[in-house]
């Protein structure tokens, strides 16, 4: 997956399995169990945790039941009794919801024994992220942020990238459920920070994979073929991420989404949901950017007019379609 350059974190093989070993006691309700989270509560189950899912679309709940994860049928019936309540939800609306409860139910931090830990897994806004902190720990509960990267392939192959933001010792207690769902878990700050790292770094992959498409295109109106342009700036100063790895041409990269149609990969539908938080912090915060907020504008159009579905390197399409014959 496009946006899981994260270092790794140091810890002895002995002490990961010691930390593992104690916490697969603790009990995990797992809310929210759609593609994502469908794969990653299974990984909990075959590593031994108790795990009680939930998910209020019901073929969702079924799935889980036939991949054997025990299920509840409420998010209150999961939630008691549990350890930790882990939410892999669409937005941040959704979690606020249904930690708070909506239409006279009371929400999941009323519902959660007292010093429960709330960890979200979900993309959120950083704001939303600190207010569901400030919530959880104002009702007695401990928070973790923890957005993942690697996609639907690492969320069922265990390789997830989990970008933190928690107090040490939080970390520290999830740990060992994330060392099971991700290949890597970095701390990155306290509450909030995890989402902020998440954000940051797919400003600088869209705006990347931008910069590389118009290249390309300007390239070929040149006479440039694909590959010296290739040879050249992956060698270059032009080398990044989006050229070497993910290239948005079929040829220089063989495993890039280019090769077979971009099929994704990563979605243009959530490159452009990653890039509107990534707006959205960039106004509640005053950065003077600019190529954020058009990559966010130029997402958008990709995802309404097609591309939603395609992988997001399939942008070089629509930039070539506008550049006339
Ligand atoms: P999804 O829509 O497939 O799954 C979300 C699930 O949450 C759905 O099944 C929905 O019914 C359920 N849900 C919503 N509100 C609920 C509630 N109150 N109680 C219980 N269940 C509830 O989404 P996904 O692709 O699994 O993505 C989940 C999160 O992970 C998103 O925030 C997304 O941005 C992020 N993410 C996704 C990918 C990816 O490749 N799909 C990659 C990285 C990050």
């Amino acid at each position: 997956m496009p946006d899981d350059a994260t270092p790794d974190v140091a810890g002895t093989a002995d002490d990961s399995a010691a930390r593992m070993e104690a916490a697969r006691k603790e009990h995990i309700a797992f809310l929210g169990m759609g593609h994502m989270g469908g794969p990653m509560a299974v990984n909990l189950v075959k590593a031994g945790y108790p795990v009680t899912g939930f998910d209020v679309v019901p073929a969702a709940v079924e799935a889980a039941r036939e991949h054997g994860v025990p299920v509840a049928a409420s998010a209150a019936e999961a939630v008691a009794g549990a350890d930790v309540v882990l939410t892999m939800f669409p937005s941040g609306q959704h979690v606020l919801d249904a930690y708070l409860g909506t239409e006279g139910q009371p929400g999941l931090l009323a519902t959660a024994g007292a010093d429960t830990m709330f960890l979200d897994c979900s993309t959120i806004n950083v704001d939303e992220a600190r207010e569901a902190a400030r919530l959880a720990l104002d009702a007695g509960h401990r928070s973790v942020d923890a957005p993942v990267s690697g996609g639907v392939v690492g969320a069922e192959a265990g390789t997830l990238t989990f970008m933190v933001g928690a107090l040490p010792e939080d970390f520290e207690a999830v740990r060992p459920m994330l060392d099971v769902m991700g290949k890597r878990a970095v701390l990155c700050g306290e509450h909030g920070a995890g989402q902020a790292a998440k954000i940051c770094n797919n400003l600088i992959l869209g705006v990347s994979m931008i910069a590389v498409s118009e290249a390309f295109v300007l390239g070929e109106k040149l006479g440039l073929t694909h590959q010296a342009l290739f040879d050249v700036a992956s060698a270059a100063s032009g080398q990044c991420w989006a050229l070497t790895t993910y290239c948005p041409v079929p040829g220089p990269v063989p495993t890039s989404p280019a090769n077979r149609d971009y099929q994704p990969g990563f979605a243009g539908a959530l490159m452009a949901k990653d890039l509107k938080l990534a707006l959205n912090a960039v106004q509640s915060t005053g950065v003077a950017a600019r190529m954020g907020p058009l990559a966010s504008e130029i997402y958008d159009a990709f995802s309404a007019e097609g591309g939603a579905g395609r992988d997001f390197s399939g942008i070089i399409t629509d930039i070539r379609d506008k550049s006339g014959q």
